[in-house]
């Protein structure tokens, strides 16, 4: 099969259009998108490589799931609404079993998340998957890291540390069960915080997605808004299956340093703390205050009734 044999049989029926904006999809050489009118195109990219991201029998249906909400996770980071995507595909060959099952996972997963599929690029080599999504906010309103001030609220959307637990289950070849499955699951199937991160466009002054850990991520909101964080470990939210598959400690462990959890993480003042709790209801999902901003440059977490200084990167390719 062909390169352009494969895109039309496997891609080109993923293109759905309507009231999308599109005016050219998949087929020339760009994609023609309507912009409406007041709002910001809001753009983040995202590749797996098989070997650093992901193991050799990873299902591909599943796999199309993880890339997708890795990429999303960032539209809700953002606040945005997520329309469009962009797909580049490496393979080392064309195996249709594999094929049929990436477009039937991008398919469900496209669907799930809100995105259109309007275009890519195809090539052969190391099996490596790219995702471009784009999506829409009114114009000046997208969250940044920025912007964060001494005295706001550390929260976060969901419980920290499952797709560690996850990841774990597949390395140990842990045999299925409710516990085990759940936490497979949250591994493969992110499911990005979409819905917050618009719920709290008029409250949060700076919001970032947690993909490489909390201590490493919240580390780029202190850098981008020159402040400070304390953290308190015994305030994160953790599952129940993670606890009672690891035990309470290493799941609080993996709470803090635990990566690919695609929960939000985002800062508000008190007033809007406030606020934001009379709309629980209303709540896609719960949200923990965890810890709050200060005004020194340190990340500090509490454990017990000690204060620990983190020196925690999070997870970087070219450390040595
Ligand atoms: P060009 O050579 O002009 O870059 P290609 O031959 O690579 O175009 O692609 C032909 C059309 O198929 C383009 O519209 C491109 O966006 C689309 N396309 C290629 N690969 C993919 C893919 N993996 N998923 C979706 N669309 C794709
Ligand atoms: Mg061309």
């Amino acid at each position: 099969m062909d390169e352009f044999s494969l895109i039309q049989r496997y891609f080109t029926p993923l293109g759905l259009t309507k009231d999308r904006g599109v005016v050219e999809g998949i087929g020339d050489d760009c994609a023609v998108l309507d912009l409406p009118q007041g709002h910001q195109l809001v753009v983040s990219i995202d590749t797996l490589v098989q070997g650093t991201h992901f193991l050799s029998d990873a299902p591909a249906y599943d796999l199309a799931w993880r890339l997708l909400g890795a990429s999303v996770s960032d539209l809700a980071a953002m606040g945005a609404e997520p329309r469009w995507l962009t797909l580049a595909l490496t393979l080392p060959s064309v195996d249709e079993v594999w094929l049929s099952h990436f477009s039937e996972g991008l398919r469900a997963a496209s669907l799930a998340y809100n995105v259109s599929l309007i275009g890519g690029d195809t090539t052969r080599g190391p099996l490596t998957l790219t995702a471009q999504v784009h999506g829409l906010v009114e114009a000046g309103r997208g969250l940044l890291r920025k912007g964060a001030k001494a005295g706001d609220i550390i929260c976060v959307t969901g419980t920290l540390g499952d797709s560690r637990g996850g990841l774990e289950t597949l390395l140990k070849s842990a045999s299925d069960n409710e516990d085990v499955s759940y936490l497979r699951q949250r591994f493969y199937r992110p499911t990005p915080r979409v819905s917050t991160g618009r719920l709290i466009r008029g409250f949060a002054s700076a919001c970032i997605d947690l993909s490489d850990g909390l201590l490493g991520d919240i580390r780029h909101i202190a850098a981008a808004s020159g402040v400070g964080v304390q953290i308190d470990s015994a305030r994160l939210p953790i599952s129940t299956p993670l606890k009672r598959y690891v035990g309470e400690e290493q799941a609080r462990q993996w709470a803090l340093s635990g990566g690919e959890d695609f929960e939000l993480c985002f800062t508000l003042d008190q007033t809007h703390w406030e606020a934001l709790q009379q709309q629980r209801p209303d709540w896609p999902v719960e949200i923990t205050a965890i810890g709050q901003i200060t005004s020194s440059n340190e990340v500090q977490v509490r454990f017990d009734d000690t204060w620990q200084a983190s020196n925690v990167q999070g997870f970087n390719h070219f450390t040595e």
